[in-house]
């Protein structure tokens, strides 16, 4: 009876998980979605206390050691959650991740020690220690690679690739001696069996930390979705290990929407997945130029009361906010504009690159937190066909992507890389502080446009001075 009830509730999590996901996908079910995650979850956590509880002996020992660590685990994660920046969710992310990583492969080195499992045979001893073995080595490299993606996302560790020769053996033969370690293991006595997994584990180790220092900074958030989506693969036979379904279903989620998410990001930048993996641009924090031709032409300047005049005289107005609007926190003062505007009954929509800011959905967080309505906030497929038509675009602190040389220059490395078409306006601003290059490192001729003007500046400066003389 009580095994039944546990089973549904599972199942019901299961389901409110897929829901919460089907959500996330749409700024305004987003809220909606997250509900669903905390519900699916709050159930699965009653779920599992009241199988534990099943478990007489246990149960009691259990909930004893359980109870107050997870009441301090919900105390720091409240904490932690309420004080991060939008700008540093990657590396929040990259911290959770290595926990998966490291919960699998405890979860692997336990399973292994359980007296219990001693008494398998034939196929099912060869399909669970097959799962510990994936759970401690797929963990391994997550935990040690997540950390290091957290360091160099945080500054902690220099954002520069470390490459040492031949590293690309170095990780082949980690990988080959794994393997072969491995099928030592399936076949070894038990402490043998434990001596090859500790040594797989430390390899694993290894490998996590040499994959990820050999990566430039700026690549950080693809391969933190990388990592995400490897922390769910070992949730997944951390699943299998514990007979726990729902830790199967929930890990086969992650694991699958985070490689998702890798190749949306992937493809959003026109780069493949080795292509990041093994080193291409983003090597540096992004603030040099280099790379492409050289940019011939004029930039020329204009003042806030300049874009403020022009703004008065617009029908319509686009705003393409990148990285910059991020650094500036400049989306309220955007917020304050826009509203300036369409009580002026001009039309002002916003265009969203996939990949603007530093992880996919970012503009629209802080959009969103500046409650700008949903309905003017468009994609950029939606929205590129109807730049001709708009009187002023202003970019607020983007770059890349709005970065002509995508399409016009095939020797830059960013050619291919879909952008919103900005130049196509009628008149453009570019909201930023300098002329130095973004992300890619890559020089942008959308400056250097006839119909682009540059404010120079912080943007919520340079935005609040245009507000202040909006009227
Ligand atoms: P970019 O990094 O290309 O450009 C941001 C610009 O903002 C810079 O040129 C900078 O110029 C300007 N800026 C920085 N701070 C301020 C400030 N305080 N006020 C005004 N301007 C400022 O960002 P984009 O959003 O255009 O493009 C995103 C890039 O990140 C793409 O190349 C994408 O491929 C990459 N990327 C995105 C990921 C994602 O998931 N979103 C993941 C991985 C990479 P200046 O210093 O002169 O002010």
């Amino acid at each position: 009876m009580t095994t039944g009830i546990v089973t549904t509730a599972y199942l019901v999590s299961g389901i409110l998980f897929v829901m919460s996901l089907g959500g996330l996908s749409k700024q305004e079910s987003a809220r909606k979605g997250n509900l669903y995650g905390i519900i699916g979850m709050a159930f699965a956590i009653i779920a599992t206390f009241i199988k534990l509880s099943l478990d007489k002996d246990a149960g009691e020992i259990n909930l004893q050691f359980l109870a107050p660590l997870m009441i301090g685990g919900a105390l720091i994660g409240t904490i932690l959650a309420k004080r991060v920046e939008m700008t540093s969710m990657p590396e929040l992310v990259a911290i959770l991740n290595s926990f998966g990583g490291a919960a699998a492969l405890l979860v692997g080195l336990s399973t292994f020690l359980d007296p219990s499992n001693a008494q398998l045979i034939g196929s099912e001893k060869l399909i669970h220690d097959i799962e510990i073995l994936l759970g401690v080595f797929v963990g391994g490299v997550t935990f040690t690679g997540s950390v290091i993606a957290f360091g160099k996302l945080r500054g902690s560790l220099s954002g520069k690739p470390f490459l040492l020769r031949g590293r690309h053996m170095l990780n082949l033969g980690m990988l080959g001696s794994s393997i072969w370690l491995g099928s030592q293991f399936l076949n070894q006595g038990h402490d043998q069996a434990w001596l090859s997994l500790l040594i797989v584990m430390a390899i694993s180790l290894v490998l996590g930390i040499h994959l990820i220092v050999a990566i430039g900074g700026a690549d950080m958030p693809v391969v933190v979705s990388m990592l995400n989506s490897y922390s769910g693969w070992a949730a997944a036979a951390a699943g299998f290990m514990l007979k726990n379904d729902l830790l199967i279903i929930t890990g086969a989620l992650v694991g699958s929407s985070g490689a998702i998410l890798s190749y949306i990001m992937c493809k959003a930048m026109n780069r493949s997945l080795a292509n990041v993996i093994f080193g291409g641009f983003g090597t540096s924090s992004g603030s040099s130029p280099g790379g492409g031709g050289e940019v011939e032409g004029t930039i020329t300047e204009t003042t806030a009361d300049q874009v403020a005049e022009e703004l008065r005289e617009a029908k319509e107005v686009m705003i393409v906010p990148g990285y910059g609007m991020a650094v500036a926190q400049a989306q309220h003062v955007v917020k304050d504009i826009t509203e300036t505007l369409r009580a002026k009954d001009v039309n002002v929509r916003f265009a969203i690159h996939p990949v603007a800011g530093r992880l996919p959905g970012h503009m629209n967080v802080l959009l969103a937190e500046a409650n700008v309505p949903y309905d003017i906030v468009f994609e950029m497929d939606e929205i590129n066909d109807d730049l001709p038509e708009v009187d002023l675009l202003l970019v607020v602190g983007a770059n890349d992507i709005v970065n002509p040389s995508a399409l016009e220059d095939s020797s830059s490395p960013i050619a291919g890389m879909p952008v919103i078409e900005a130049w196509n306006a009628k008149s453009v601003v570019a909201l930023k502080r300098s002329m130095a290059a973004g992300y890619s490192g890559v020089e942008n001729p959308l400056y250097f446009k006839d119909n682009t003007d540059m404010l120079f500046g912080d943007a919520k400066d340079t935005l609040s001075a245009v507000f202040s003389k909006l009227g």
